[in-house]
Parts: C-alpha cells; structure tokens; sequence
C-alpha cells in the first residue's frame, strides 16, 4: 500500500510503498482510511521540525487527524464492528508513569509516551491503519464528513475542562460547569482549534470573541461571526487595548503559537480568568515583554495560566459528542472549516502550501 512519509529533521514529504498491515492480536481493529487531516504540527514536520521516527527506521509515516471504515476487527472487539466509521487516537503510553497506567497518556510524566505520525510510531497517511481497539473511537454515520474534526476537537475540549475543574476546585460553592456561562471569552488565532474553541464556548454560553490578523471580510472572521462572535482584527487594535476596548476576558484560549502574543495577552485577562495555551511556539528568537507588569496582573487578580497537549479517550468521546451537537445547529459553519480536499497523490498541494484563506485541508485517501 502507499503512504506518505518524510526523513525527520529533512522534512520534504513522498510517497512510499509499505506492506499493508494486518490484525496482529484478537484485540486489534482494522482501518481503511478515509481522510486524515492537516495541522500545524505536519507543516512543521514537512519543513523539518518536530517529528521522530519509530526506533531503527529512518522514515516516519505522518498524519495524526483520522477517520475511516472497519474492515476487519480481531474476535475480542466490541467497540466497533465491521463497515463502521472510526478513528485511532494519537498517543500511545510510556508504559511506566502514573498517568499513563490510568489511561492519561495525555498526561504522561516520564515523556516516553509514543504518537502515532509525530513521536516513535508510523502515522495515519495510508492506505490502512491497526491498532487496538482501546484506542478506536467509533464515529457516528451522521457525522462523518467532519469526523475528521474530532481529533483537534479533542484537544481543545480537554483545554475547557480542565479549565472548569480548576475553577470548580477555587469555587467550591458555585456550580463550575457554568461558570463559562455569559462570561467573556477571547480565542486568539482563528485556525481550525480557534475556531473549534469558539464553537465549543458558545455551546458552554460563553459571549465569544476572536482575535486574528485577517480582514473582516475573510472566512475565518465570518464563520466566527456567524455563530454569534465578535471579530477582533489585530491589525487594527493592539494587543494591550483589548480589555479597553472590548473589557477584560474571563478566559482566553490560545491557538496562534506566537510566543510574544501569548505571553502579551495575558494583559486582556480578568479578575480569576483562566488563560489556555494550546498552540505549540516554534523555538524562536529572544522576545521582549512587560514580564513584571503581567506578572504582578496575575498575583493580584488570582488568574491561572495553563498548558495542555494531546487528550484523553473521555475527551475524544465528548468531541464527537460536541461535533453532533453543532452540525444539528450549525451544519453550516462547521462545514466551511474544511476549506479543501486533495487525493493523496496530490499531498504536496496541502502540506506544503498553505493559502491565508484555508482552515482545515484534507487529505482524501478513498479513490
Ligand atoms: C496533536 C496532539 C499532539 C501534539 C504534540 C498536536 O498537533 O494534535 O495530539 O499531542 O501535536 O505532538
């Protein structure tokens, strides 16, 4: 079978021939795949960045974002069964901490934690996939066509939980599951996770606001404004005026991975506001910023500030339960995020160039 791999540290990603895999174990599951989608984390792996292969190879087969069709499950699987839609989490257990002997590999303390398509294990960009069935996620019929959604919406669903946990734990007398409800919430860099994010906030109450360097005009401010958002066009208002003009955010949630802009809008943040980092900077140059005035901001208005990487299988299982949600009150914005589709052969077109008008690119493995 094809898939598409790349030389790690070298980037340059092309086709190669594998042997297609079969079940190894009574408990492994089957995969033709379907689409497998685009991130930040490919570009950077295609241009060189992050990515290891697994041990003795000196290729990695990429793609984490799946979804595709049963077509052979082991005879202890029940999760999933033949002709069924589903997908394969990303990462896999270290084998020796805590958490991932809980089923948190998300929150794996040792770092020896393997993902498949980014760290020590082959990807997704292929023709078929096994693995075992604790990591598939069946994914309804009805929402197949953004199933492939349901991986970054994992990540940005276990940001907001873990939000509302911390704020559950500070405000023992409230009820911390609304505690999003009316309040201010600001997502800054409206790619496929900001905009995910703003879904995910408006389900919770939250009023949304997103923050970009796009035109009004452009698809990413209108799908925001569309479900109800306010555009923030960051060309026009600077970073330390957000709270003048728009007043202070109860949360913002991070999705640009611009390490100055991170660390400057803390400065828009209220009193207790929680504020989530999920996008992953580049290892830059040195930055300049007002550390002491946003430290001493955080010391006297209680705030929080936290990173979060990868989810956990309750979170994969809430995004798929949030995807059915917005495409039954949002069909139509949901389907604007995947801005293209290329067959595979033509994977250079979507890994390599990025316009400023596409959200999410697909990779489309059925012929
Ligand atoms: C993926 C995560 C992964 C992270 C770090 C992201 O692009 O969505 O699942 O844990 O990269 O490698």
């Amino acid at each position: 079978m094809e898939a598409i791999a790349i030389v790690p540290g070298k980037g340059s990603a092309h086709l190669i021939e594998v042997e297609e895999p079969s079940l190894k174990s009574d408990n492994d599951v089957k995969i033709e795949v379907l689409e497998v989608g685009i991130c930040g984390t490919d570009r950077e792996q295609v241009s060189g960045g992050r990515a290891d292969p697994p041990a003795g190879a000196s290729e990695l087969i990429i793609g984490h974002e799946m979804i595709g069709r049963v077509v052979a499950i082991g005879k202890n699987v029940s999760r999933v069964k033949i002709g069924d839609y589903a997908l394969f989490m990303v990462r896999r257990p270290c084998g020796h901490c805590l958490p991932c002997s809980n089923n948190r590999s998300d929150l794996c303390s040792s770092g020896d934690y393997t993902e498949r398509g980014i760290k020590g294990i082959h990807g997704y960009q292929s023709q078929f996939v096994v693995d075992r069935e604790e990591y598939v996620i069946p994914v309804p019929k009805e929402i197949s066509d953004i199933g492939v959604l349901a991986e970054p919406m994992s990540v940005v669903i276990k940001a907001v939980e873990e939000s509302l946990l911390l704020q559950s734990a500070r405000f023992s007398n409230i009820n911390a599951h609304n505690w999003l409800s009316g309040k201010k919430a600001l997502v800054a860099g409206l790619g496929p996770v900001g905009l995910l994010a703003a879904f995910i906030l408006g389900l919770n109450g939250a009023r949304i606001y997103g923050l970009d360097i796009l035109e009004e005009s452009s698809l990413r401010a209108s799908i925001l404004k569309e479900i109800g958002g306010t555009y923030i066009n960051g060309l026009e208002v600077k970073t330390d005026r957000i709270d003048n003009r728009y007043g202070e955010m109860d949360f913002i949630i991070e999705a640009t991975g611009i390490s100055k802009l991170e660390f400057e809008l803390i400065d828009a943040l209220g009193p207790n506001g929680i504020y989530v980092l999920i996008g992953i900077p580049a290892v830059e140059r040195l930055i300049t910023i007002a550390g002491g005035e946003l430290i001493q901001q955080m010391v006297l208005k209680n705030q929080i500030m936290f990173g979060t990487v990868n989810a956990g299988i309750n979170h994969y299982f809430q995004a798929i339960e949030a995807l059915i949600k917005i495409k039954t009150n949002y069909n139509k914005q949901i389907s604007k995020i995947i801005t293209k589709r290329v067959n595979y052969r033509s994977f250079k077109e979507v890994l390599e160039i990025h316009s400023p008008e596409e959200i999410k690119a697909i990779v489309e493995w059925s012929n």
